[in-house]
């Protein structure tokens, strides 16, 4: 089930294209104004596109990106850097039932958090299928007068039951013959306002027989009286995917246009009008061509946005970023970076085959960008009483652990050792497992910074739960003095003394899912929401850890910690992003 994509052979299948693409001369001599357009409009201006390649990324603005999207955001923007091109960033905005203009905020937002830029050599390659309406109208024109496209009257359950199925050829519509000039004035008519939704439909006239069921005669226009979130109530026509996205990207001169693999079948559809288009003169050579790449599908969570929109709207999660969604401002809060999101794209690399990509992958990619640099502090999870019974009342010292191991001389913090002080639960065993190595009566452990205390009990309330736990420290094996290695001992534990330890908010979160594959399940995905996928906890944490500088953290044994955006002064809001990988204190 857990597959990492075998990188060798399949990870630059891409790059491999571009690379043949640009040895090969055929993308030197594209013109590119600056601004998207038909090749008269580019060849006005005569200027040679200095970008080697073009690709683009173009979400519908209809949801919250995600870490799927994340893949072809990394593979678009990442090829364009790699080989000097330029990245287009363009809202496929053609269906305005569903678009909004909050979508487009965030993610534009979400974009350029994951640190990509659309700007290059100051042209600001931000673009919206909605201002190409005209020139979609225009060619569509184009297309009737050259008879490759006509109205056509029938209804959806018509149009549909005539496309026949895979095993059996489609059946030619009564008005697939009717005359070009009959074709226009009703598209004009369309556009015009003048039928109801439903009523007629632009078609590409290509071919009823094909194997291939897009090629039967797909629309091109339906009629839509709704209001777009740009361009208002000026267009009732609006372009279906398969007819928008080639013009699109030949407008944008676009030489790279990658998908994911449910478009494979579209491929030809997408050659046909673009040749058409070139034969009519409004596009030429090179035209874009279109390759197809496997999604990213990730184990533990839904990414379809659909399913996305039923979390949030049905109150499953606590909004569009709630840290448990894999959405990017869900991953944000959940105190993902943006280069652990670009090194996990890296390191599941692009194939052309389906795979399940583990949830740990992800998780590895966040703990390998941040185990550098993260500043160590200590918390206290499940906080118990440690009464170190022969240290003195009143008295207490200073200990030092290096704000990061990696690097000394960042320097160092300080907490103090004293009588009293807060362990973990899980750090005690009254009665210990085999091989266990922390506290137990008898046993010799370090207090990570501190001393080597030996165990000698524990107290116990009424109900038999331990209420403290008991040792004695050995003087002369502080860590750091001469004595410190006089001893050697297996436990290692991380400590607070009870009164400098500051009590703060933490969410534990696992995952929001029971089952590791969800997609295939249509409905019932609900049915596997875990209950505990977050577990709010009121927790200790080392004095002086928040500061206003530093937001993320690793809690040392336990894993990596983010202030959560809700955090105020008064109360202290801290998520834990993942624990570390060989952590074996439970929560
Ligand atoms: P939906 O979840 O509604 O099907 P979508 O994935 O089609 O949405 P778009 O806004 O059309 O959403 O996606 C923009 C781009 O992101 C497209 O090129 C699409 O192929 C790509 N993309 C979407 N999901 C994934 C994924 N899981 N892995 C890789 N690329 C993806
Ligand atoms: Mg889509």
């Amino acid at each position: 089930m857990t597959t990492i994509e075998n990188n060798m052979s399949s990870q630059n299948f891409l790059r491999r294209i571009i690379e043949e693409d640009i040895n090969s001369g055929k993308l030197d001599k594209r013109l590119w104004s600056g601004i998207p357009g038909p090749s008269n409009l580019q060849k006005n201006i005569k200027k040679i596109d200095f970008a080697s390649i073009r690709t683009r990324f173009p979400p519908e603005p209809n949801g919250y990106l995600h870490i799927g999207h994340a893949k072809s955001i990394c593979i678009n923007f990442g090829l364009a850097e790699q080989y000097n091109g330029s990245c287009h960033l363009r809202f496929d905005d053609t269906n305005p039932d569903k678009e909004d203009k909050e979508y487009v905020e965030s993610i534009i937002e979400a974009v350029n958090w994951l640190g990509f830029k659309w700007i290059n050599n100051s042209q600001n390659n931000l673009y919206f299928a909605s201002d190409y309406f005209n020139y979609m109208y225009e060619f569509a024109e184009e297309l009737i007068k050259n008879d490759y496209a006509y109205i056509d009257e029938q209804n959806e359950d018509e149009i549909k039951h005539n496309r026949g199925t895979l095993t059996n050829p489609g059946i030619e519509s009564p008005w697939r013959n009717r005359p070009s000039e009959e074709s226009l004035i009703l598209f004009r008519r369309m556009k015009n306002q003048e039928y109801p939704n439903g009523s007629l439909v632009l078609r590409a006239k290509i071919d009823m027989k094909s194997p291939n069921v897009n090629m039967r005669d797909p629309i091109m226009y339906r009629i839509r009286h709704s209001s777009h979130h740009r361009t208002g109530s000026k267009w009732c026509i609006y372009p279906m995917y398969s007819w928008a996205h080639p013009v699109e990207d030949a407008l944008e001169g676009i030489t790279h246009s990658i998908c994911t693999l449910e478009f494979e079948d579209q491929r030809s559809l997408y050659d046909w009008f673009l040749e058409k288009l070139k034969k009519i003169g409004i596009f030429s050579d090179p035209l874009p061509h279109q390759y197809e790449f496997a999604r990213l599908n990730l184990s533990y969570v839904v990414t379809s946005k659909r399913k996305l929109l039923t979390l949030v709207k049905g109150g499953y999660v606590d909004g569009w970023d709630d840290p448990r969604l894999p959405t990017i401002f869900g991953l944000r809060r959940r105190g993902y970076t943006p280069r652990s999101i670009r090194l996990f794209c890296e390191r599941i690399s692009v194939s052309k085959s389906d795979s399940l990509i583990d949830y740990s992958i992800l998780e590895q990619a966040l703990r390998d960008d941040l185990d550098i640099a993260a500043t160590r502090a200590i918390a206290i999870l499940n906080p118990l009483k440690l009464i170190i019974t022969n240290y003195p009342i009143n008295y207490s010292e200073i200990c030092h652990a290096p704000i990061n191991h990696h690097d000394k001389n960042l320097g160092y913090r300080n907490f103090s050792f004293q009588r009293e002080l807060w362990i973990d639960k899980y750090d005690f065993q009254e009665d210990p497992q085999k091989n266990y190595f922390r506290l137990f009566p008898g046993n010799l452990v370090r207090l990570k910074y501190g001393y080597i205390v030996r165990c000698t009990g524990c107290r116990k309330d009424s109900k038999g739960n331990i209420i403290e736990v008991h040792a004695e420290y050995l003087p002369d094996t502080k860590s750091g003095t001469d004595g410190s290695n006089r001893i050697k001992v297996k436990g290692n534990i991380t400590w607070l003394s009870s009164t400098d330890a500051q009590s703060v908010t933490i969410n534990l979160y696992e995952h929001l899912f029971t089952k590791p594959i969800l997609d295939s399940d249509e409905n019932n995905f609900i049915d596997y929401i875990n209950p505990n996928s977050k577990k709010t906890i009121t927790a200790l944490l080392e004095p002086n850890t928040i500061n206003r500088d530093i937001k993320t953290w690793q809690f040392e044994r336990l894993g990596y910690f983010i202030m959560d955006k809700d955090s105020t002064d008064e109360n202290i809001v801290i998520n834990r992003i993942v624990t570390l990988k060989d952590s074996y204190i439970k929560n």
